[in-house]
């Protein structure tokens, strides 16, 4: 990309672009907000949380300071809940392509969706890479119409009066098959054992749906997709674990075989790096770009510990780094949001203008 230091027609201008909306990525919002400083955040999926929302929506974590237990779902919504004084443009379902620097100073950003930013700084909060649903490979699969096959989570309206199919046993696989019959929908759930690789209360609430027949599961695997001569799904054949085929008459197909991380452009952005993780000098979890910073799973620095309570210290020291790489003259001293009435006013806690 080219690094001109005219404003690019229609891109965004913003303080700070951050990449991947997991949890380190929202705190990363929250620090950047406490130093006044207006966030844009892009990922490619197309719901924020990162690891916690796609691979252990349902799971306990005991491990975050003051919450003794709480789901992957809970602590996205709590850290969604805590940067939303600070209004983040979130920007879904679109990757990050390219990032160059600008002779101006900043950075020029663009994403899959054709999104130009122009940052003042990047924090880089990209995990173990962009999640990518593994594709089901089934004979039949590719002559359908688009509208018929998914890997991501189905619109429950737009599934009105279809008869659904959803292939897989996690947790993702049971709460789109779950959320389904809830809303009325006819549905089948395929997974190759009778057993689910899900959470307990995701395997109970399926358990009771199927139970009143609202949920219809099938042990099997998927062989044959097949449909009718204008390309609609009419139903998936599936071998039983006895050795039997079975059809299982459908319209749509959802599925869900998990995710599978790529670091994806990102290797290409000139950035140093070392088995596949971003170098950072850890005062500052700056890269080897000055300007961008990389937090959470993605960095490696001597004692790097991929859990979430380190992504948080990361995320407020680089918040810290770039106010101060972006602000050189204005004083920079620690305040406690507990008495400071500047982090007050910024939190919305007092109004702004208040002493
Ligand atoms: C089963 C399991 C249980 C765990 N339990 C715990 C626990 O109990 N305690 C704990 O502390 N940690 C736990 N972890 C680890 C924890 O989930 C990670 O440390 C944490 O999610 C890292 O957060 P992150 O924001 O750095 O990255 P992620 O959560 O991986 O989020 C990164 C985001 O960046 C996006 N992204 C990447 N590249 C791009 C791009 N180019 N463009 C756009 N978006 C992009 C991805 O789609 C993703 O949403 C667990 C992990 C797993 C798998």
């Amino acid at each position: 990309m080219s690094g001109g230091g005219g404003a690019s027609a229609g891109a965004i201008e913003t303080d700070a672009l951050v990449i991947g909306a997991g949890p380190v990525g929202l705190f990363q919002v929250f620090q950047l907000g406490l130093q006044d400083l207006r966030c844009h955040v892009v990922d490619v999926l197309s719901q924020p949380g990162g690891q916690c929302a796609e691979l252990y929506p349902a799971k306990p974590i005991y491990d975050i300071p003051a919450l003794p237990v709480c789901s992957g779902t809970e602590l996205v919504e709590r850290l969604l809940q805590q940067v939303a004084p600070f209004d983040p443009v979130l920007h879904l379902g679109q990757e990050v392509e390219s990032l160059a620097p600008r002779a101006d100073g900043r950075f020029d950003i663009g994403t899959s969706a054709g999104t130009q930013f122009i940052a003042r700084a990047v924090f880089i909060a990209a995990g173990v890479g962009a999640f990518s649903p593994r594709r089901l490979k089934l004979p039949g699969l590719d002559t359908l119409a688009a509208s018929c096959v998914s890997h991501q989570a189905p619109d429950v309206s737009a599934c009105q009066g279809q008869t659904v199919l959803v292939h897989g046993g996690d947790d993702r696989a049971l709460d789109w098959a779950c959320r389904l019959a809830e809303h009325g929908v006819a549905v089948s759930l395929l997974y190759r054992r009778d057993v689910y690789p899900a959470a307990p209360e995701q395997v109970r609430r399926l358990e009771l749906l199927a139970s009143q027949g609202r949920v219809t599961r099938r042990v099997g695997q998927p062989t044959q997709a097949r449909a009718d001569a204008a390309g609609q799904l009419t139903g998936v054949d599936h071998l039983d674990p006895s050795g039997q085929t079975h059809h299982e008459p459908a319209t749509r197909l959802f599925v869900s075989l998990g995710l599978s991380p790529r670091l994806g452009p990102l290797s290409s952005w000139g950035l140093q790096m070392e088995r596949k993780l971003l170098d950072v000098e850890p005062s500052r979890f700056e890269t080897s770009l000055p300007g961008v910073y990389a937090v959470g799973d993605i960095n490696s620095y001597p004692g790097k510990l991929k859990l979430i309570v380190c992504g948080f210290h990361e995320a407020t020291l680089a918040a810290w780094a770039a106010a101060h790489r972006l602000r050189p003259d204005a004083p920079h001293h620690l305040e406690y949001t507990t008495s400071s009435a500047r982090l007050q006013r910024l939190l919305g806690v007092l109004p702004r203008g208040a002493e």
